[in-house]
């Protein structure tokens, strides 16, 4: 079994790390920072333990699993490794001096992975003497829990590389998906209007958050509302995610962020880690009641789904990946209830292209605009599986 390396001790480094043990690999966990690394241990003897308290890994298992990771400051332990994953800080000039100087301690058959989420894999590779041995390998936070991994080969990837990757993964228990080196790979991208409709319904004075959450949970089936996500995943995060895909993509106003998050985000209203968010979370606040009126809830719901799948169709029309990825994806990166593409065939790719269509005259805006491929299913009578 090969050696792998995780270079960062962060939150998703630490997470990989413990999935690489887990299937059995020695692994090396090297950060800069020696506080990330005794934190990195500190958490993961906690996990372990924590999970052998509640008898899903027996204490074998567990010890087993510490004494397979070795942690430390510095890279050359990364020597004799078969892949190393990088999950530094999203800095494309910081990841370009470590790539370089990776290539230079590993030997010429290891593999050299990101788990960049918005820096272009190209990019990173082109550092390397040998860039055919560079990939993105995107896994979703919490690593050990989420299934989803984006498999991303560069333009310079071989196909070696990319199979070797593949399969590694898989033979983690992952559920892996293939997708083009573009802005926000599949999920990153094909999930922005499921906050960014729901803000702009918000910003039309349509419905309040509590009501646009309650819409999407108890209509739409989504484990969470897109403000209770957001307030999760931190405002500063997801408005930073979305400006660099609305960038990426030369401004499509597909894409435009929104000035309610921005602020949100400037006030230090983060969500759940700063205590506030679109929601209270301090103690004692009472939580919102949403409007549960069922017309204006269907309503809400539709607009955003149909603007969902129509991000979706956009990555199929322009072979971002194939449909059966795509909707693995998100139903396993994001937990969505359904596949959006195997959604379209259900509700009728009629019925989607319909609304949007109504959406775009309306507004007048790009935003809206149907995706071709959407037209062409509709005219033929098509479905996407
Ligand atoms: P983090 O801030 O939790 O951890 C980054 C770690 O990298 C820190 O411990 C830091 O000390 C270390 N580091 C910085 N520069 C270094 C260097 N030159 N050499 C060695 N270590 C260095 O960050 P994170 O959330 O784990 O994100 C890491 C990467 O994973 C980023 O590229 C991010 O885009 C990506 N990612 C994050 C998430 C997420 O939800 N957090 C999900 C998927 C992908």
């Amino acid at each position: 079994m090969i050696k792998i390396g995780i270079l960062g001790a962060g939150t998703m480094g630490s997470g990989i790390a413990q999935v690489a043990a887990q299937s059995g690999h020695k692994t090396v966990i090297v950060d800069v920072n020696k506080a990330a690394i005794d934190n990195a241990r500190k958490n993961l003897s906690g996990t372990i333990q924590k999970l052998v308290e509640k008898g899903k890994w027996t204490e074998d298992f567990g010890n087993d699993l510490l004494r397979r990771i070795t942690f430390s400051t510095d890279m050359n332990d990364f020597e004799g490794s078969g892949l190393i994953i990088e999950a530094i800080i999203e800095d494309v000039s910081i990841k370009h001096k470590v790539f370089s100087d990776l290539e230079n301690i590993v030997d010429e058959g290891c593999i050299l992975a990101s788990n960049t989420s918005s820096l272009s894999i190209a990019s990173i590779a082109s550092v390397l003497k040998n860039p055919k041995r560079a990939i993105g390998i995107h896994f979703f936070n919490p690593a050990p829990i989420m299934k989803l991994v984006e498999i991303i080969p560069a333009v310079q990837t071989s196909e070696e590389t990319k199979n070797q990757a593949k399969r590694l993964i898989d033979s983690w228990g992952k559920t892996s998906v293939l997708t083009k080196d573009t802005p926000g790979f599949i999920v990153n991208r094909v999930a922005r209007p499921f906050y960014g409709e729901a803000l702009r319904i918000y910003e039309e004075g349509i419905a309040d958050f509590a009501t646009i959450d309650w819409a999407m949970t108890e209509i739409g089936g989504f484990r969470m509302g897109p403000f209770t996500l957001m307030d999760y995943i931190g405002n500063d995060v997801n408005y930073a995610v979305t400006e660099i895909v609305f960038q990426a993509f030369y401004y499509d106003p597909r894409f435009l962020p929104s000035f309610t998050q921005k602020r949100h985000s400037e006030a230090g209203y983060l969500g759940r880690k700063s205590g506030r968010g679109y929601y209270d979370y301090s103690e004692g606040a009472v939580m919102p009641k949403p409007n549960k009126d069922k017309a204006l809830g269907i309503e809400i719901f539709n607009r955003i789904l149909v603007m969902l799948i129509n991000c979706a169709a956009d990555a199929l029309f322009l072979n971002i990946a194939t449909r059966e990825d795509i909707d693995l994806a998100m139903t396993n990166g994001v937990n969505y209830p359904k596949g959006l593409l195997k959604w379209a065939d259900e509700i009728g790719i009629d019925n989607v292209l319909n609304q949007l269509q109504s959406l775009f005259e309306e507004y007048g805006e790009d935003r809206y605009r149907p995706c071709p491929l959407l037209k062409r299913m509709a005219k033929k009578g098509e479905t996407f599986f």
